[in-house]
């Protein structure tokens, strides 16, 4: 009888995990069990009048392999974003501006002072720090200075994170950076050093802390993605099965569903958020169950807009804008999704997507829908001259959004990771952990299997 490996969490980590595992050996006996009545998590693109609408994740960067790679063994082929997307804007002192992209054209530009760049260069001679972990606030402020930090890297925590700087783990959300000041004494020194070691193998020189690579994404929309890997794996994936309780049994474990039903298996891996995931084995393991909890996801809701573009009076063609927390304004960003990626709209349409939220202004998420969208409508008015009468409104509510790493969320991982050795054949993934990227999602999925597989010949 084939291995029984039971997967509970259909988002993209737990449909990967189950392609990775089949894909290296298809004997295997996996079923994906999924609480709602679709899959995809946080990845869902709704098709509506035309318009094709991200309600989550709106694409993923080619600077790692995974997403590539997953597409080209399913048969999608990705999209890239236009050239109108390297164009970042934050907005700061009552006005949109560009961040120059260049190194040296950023340095030249005014978009920060001429004391805050001279602090930016001055990092070369910023000593190193032997520490653990500390917060991106602390670590970019002694690196960097407090204006870089608060025009660029703040604003920045919020787009990918929709995070609060003050308490994320440098270490955890920005790895490369961290490894950066422990390796190289500091990012300049790091930055210079590793374009060279790239240069004498010849890799191109370029290097990327932060997230750079261009971004992703497949013709209709990053749901495409989770269709096929559905396809793919047919009835192995079972929706409507919330799982609500994890029991340890003689022939490994019994899973307990919502809908009363149970289902047995060799082997159990949990990629739901961390709350669902800690109700799910707080029976087998108080300890983890706590650990996971104390994860939190503040609430995070995304308005989407539908315009003729001849209504618009001002040229859009350009990623969006990000808010740095300093400006109080009452939105995080927003992406022009028509000048992203093609075909996002009707023609001669315009489609944007506003983040209202995240850790900093979490009740904001909450608000009803037409708060929420009164909210959204005045701050585009207000900052990017939006002032038409949108033809599309959506509202996309995520209560529990993104999982924030705070400040010494690896020990919590190491502490997770120590507990589980106690249970044989029982496995945590997902975003919870190493990554919330759609790439690291995947990443640490096809890591996953390996380690399954390995385990299962121990
Ligand atoms: C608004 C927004 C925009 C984002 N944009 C991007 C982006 O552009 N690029 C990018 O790379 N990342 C982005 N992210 C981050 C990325 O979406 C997530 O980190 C990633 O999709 C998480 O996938 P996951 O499978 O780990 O978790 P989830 O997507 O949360 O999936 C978990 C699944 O588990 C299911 N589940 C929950 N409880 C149970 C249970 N008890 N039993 C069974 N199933 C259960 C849920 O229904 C869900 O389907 C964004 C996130 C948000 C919220």
């Amino acid at each position: 009888m084939s291995i029984r490996i039971a997967i509970a969490g259909g988002g993209i980590s737990g449909l990967s995990l189950a392609y990775a595992l089949l894909d290296k050996n298809p004997a295997l006996d996996v079923t994906v069990y999924e609480a709602d009545s679709r899959p995809g998590g946080k990845v869902y693109t709704e098709r509506v009048d035309g318009y094709i609408c991200e309600a989550g994740v709106n694409g993923f960067l080619d600077n790692k392999p995974a997403t590539l790679e997953l597409a080209k063994k399913i048969g999608l082929p990705p999209i890239k974003s236009n050239d109108n997307a390297r164009k970042r804007y934050i907005y700061f002192d009552g006005a949109l501006r560009m961040i120059p992209t260049d190194p040296a054209k950023f340095f030249l530009s005014n978009f920060l002072t001429l004391g805050g760049r001279l602090r930016m260069m001055g990092e070369y001679f910023v000593p190193k720090k032997n520490y653990e972990d500390e917060s991106l606030k602390d670590f970019a402020v002694r690196r960097v200075g407090a204006e870089f930090y608060e025009k660029l890297l703040d604003p920045m925590a919020s787009g990918i994170y929709a995070g609060d700087p003050e308490k994320m783990s440098i270490r955890s959300c920005f790895g490369k950076v961290y490894d950066l000041e422990q390796k190289y004494g500091g990012l300049i020194k790091g930055f210079m050093a590793v374009a060279k070691e790239k240069k004498q193998t010849g890799e191109s020189s370029k290097v990327e802390a932060g997230p750079g690579g261009t971004l992703m994404s497949f013709e209709q929309g990053m749901y495409s993605l989770i269709q096929a890997l559905s396809d793919f794996l047919g009835e192995r994936l079972v929706t409507g099965k919330r799982l609500v309780e994890t029991e340890k049994s003689t022939h490994g474990y019994t899973l307990h569903f919502a809908d009363g039903t149970q289902a047995d298996s060799d082997c159990v891996v949990i990629t739901a958020p961390a709350h669902d995931m800690a109700g799910a084995i707080k029976g087998i393991d108080s300890s983890i169950a706590m650990q996971l909890n104390d994860i939190p996801y503040p609430a995070l809701s995304v308005v989407a807009f539908g315009y003729r573009k001849e209504r618009l009076t001002r040229d859009l063609n350009l990623f969006g804008f990000l808010i740095p927390a300093k400006e109080k304004r009452q939105i995080l960003g927003t992406l022009f999704d028509t000048s992203i990626f093609p075909n996002r709209a009707p023609q001669d349409h315009v489609l944007l997507r506003v983040m209202i939220g995240g850790a900093r202004a979490e009740e904001r998420a909450l608000l009803p829908d037409e708060k929420l969208i009164d909210v959204a409508r005045s701050e585009l008015a207000a900052i990017a001259d939006v002032k038409a009468d949108p033809e599309l409104i959506k509202v996309y509510r995520w209560e529990k959004a993104i999982p924030q790493y705070h400040v010494n969320h690896h020990k919590r991982i190491e502490m997770i990771e120590a507990a589980l050795i106690r249970h044989k054949g029982l496995y945590l993934g997902g975003n919870a952990f190493r990554g919330v990227a759609v790439n690291d999602c995947i990443g640490n999925g096809y890591r996953l299997a390996d380690q399954i597989i390995a385990d299962m010949d121990k």
